[in-house]
């Protein structure tokens, strides 16, 4: 088939490899100069286990916040009246996350997970990327959470076959050597068996080996409409129109503007977090792996010699510089107070970002038919589109190929929104 892909962001990437594999002649449309330049900019870099990023929205996540008193900073911070439509979405997200079971979403983010770690280790061996993998992650707990919340939250774990084990502060210490003599930690719960990497890189490095194996990447060409044509699908471009078999929106939080001449909606929100991402001055004082910090709802990971802090949660709220500085105060703040000496105080930031997480309120991904005949969706992955890519990737590929899938498709697509 001859399928054309709107968006080179890592879910676009990782399904034109997806479906240049199954045999078909692919084209990637991408509206920037290059690829990654949106969401898949600059994001935390966790991966495996999805069920314990704490910016998701199943039950599971909302254990990891019980017993915490979190800085405003942390909570979701809304702009807009009673009516406006961030409240609105707001407050449909609470309502389905107040209904949310695990035994609901769990199963599909796990096994969607699952397929994720598998393709990407069949990727790995395939084309050895370098993604600046680093293994484990340590969630450590500044005061004694209640014992309720520490229960419910191993418990959880337990359930969803996640192996942690549970650090006194000694042995915590003995872990990440370099924090802060001056916190006083309560213990940590350490898993082992977690991945974390650099979603930016690794799809780059993919997107160029997919280059070199006839991939068609189009940049600066901004699709502007979709209609069907005969037996497939056209795409409207300032240069004129071309035909396909088949399209992937792969076009994140603009994948509305696509579906919405065709009455068909994705009900979602962009939720903005920020990133810092600094060199590391001092290795032996550095984490060595991913770190949660549960207060504030921050994810501290390993990007090669630099580290990366990203948190905070906006809805409604334009850019601003001063919100921006806000933010990079908070990050580099509580970087110093778990890993001070790491990094330099006075040394500037060496990137700021902030960027979107496009989310629809169960907090799973929408990967499947859009409604329209021959269009495809894989977006809307909120806090889990790198860790999930490939996954989500061969998902869309067993659909559009008409096989079964280790999903069920019910799980992720658009209709279960409706
Ligand atoms: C601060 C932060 C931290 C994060 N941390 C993590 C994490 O730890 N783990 C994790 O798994 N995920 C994380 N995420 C989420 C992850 O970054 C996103 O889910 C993922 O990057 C989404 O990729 P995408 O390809 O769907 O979207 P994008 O990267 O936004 O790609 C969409 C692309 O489509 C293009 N496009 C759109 N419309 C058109 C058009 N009409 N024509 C041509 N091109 C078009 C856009 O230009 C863009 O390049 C984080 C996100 C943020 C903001």
């Amino acid at each position: 088939m001859k399928i054309a892909i709107v968006g080179a962001g890592i879910a676009g990437i990782a399904t034109a490899f997806e479906l240049m594999e199954a045999g078909n002649e692919v084209s990637v449309f991408e509206q920037h100069r290059a690829a990654g330049e949106e969401a898949s900019f600059a994001p935390s870099g966790l991966m495996w286990p999805c069920a314990i990023n704490p910016w998701g929205a199943t039950a599971f996540q909302q254990a990891l916040q019980l017993g915490m008193t979190r800085p405003a900073f942390s909570e979701l911070q809304i702009q807009g009246g009673v009516l406006s439509s961030p409240r609105r979405w707001a407050r449909r997200q609470q309502a389905v996350a107040k209904k949310l079971r695990d035994s609901e979403t769990l199963p599909a983010l796990q096994s969607l997970e699952l397929l994720a770690m598998q393709r990407m280790q069949h990727v790995q061996e395939m084309l050895d990327i370098n993604g600046q993998f680093s293994q484990g992650l340590l969630l450590p707990l500044r005061k004694e959470p209640s014992a309720a919340a520490l229960y419910e939250l191993t418990r959880r774990l337990s359930a969803a076959h996640i192996d942690y084990q549970r650090c006194n502060e000694a042995e915590t210490r003995a872990i990440e050597p370099g924090l802060a003599t001056e916190i006083q930690i309560a213990g940590a719960l350490h898993l082992p068996e977690a991945w974390s990497g650099n979603g930016r890189l690794f799809s780059q490095g993919l997107l160029q080996a997919l280059q070199t194996h006839g991939l068609k990447l189009h940049t600066q060409q901004a699709v502007s409409g979709i209609q069907s044509a005969g037996h497939g699908v056209r795409l409207q471009l300032a240069g004129g129109t071309q035909d396909f078999d088949a399209v992937m929106l792969c076009a994140g939080t603009h994948t509305n503007q696509l579906l919405r001449p065709h009455h068909v909606q994705l009900p979602s929100a962009p939720i903005y977090s920020y990133s810092a991402s600094i060199q590391i001055s001092e290795e032996s004082l550095a984490p060595r792996r991913a770190v949660i910090d549960l207060e504030n709802n921050m994810i501290l990971t390993r990007q090669g010699s630099r580290l990366r802090i990203s948190g905070g949660a906006e809805l409604g709220y334009p850019d601003n510089p001063e919100r921006s500085e806000d933010a990079r105060h908070a990050l580099i703040s509580v970087l110093l107070e778990w890993f001070p000496g790491c990094i330099q105080p006075s040394q500037s930031i060496l990137q700021m970002w902030r960027g979107a997480r496009l989310t629809v309120p169960d907090g799973l991904p929408v990967v499947g038919a859009s409604g329209i005949p021959g269009v495809w969706l894989n977006t809307a992955h909120g806090g889990f589109g790198w860790g999930l890519s490939m996954g989500c990737a061969h998902h869309v590929r067993q659909l559009v190929m008409g096989q079964s899938t280790s999903t069920a498709p019910e799980a992720l697509d658009l209709q279960r929104l409706r």
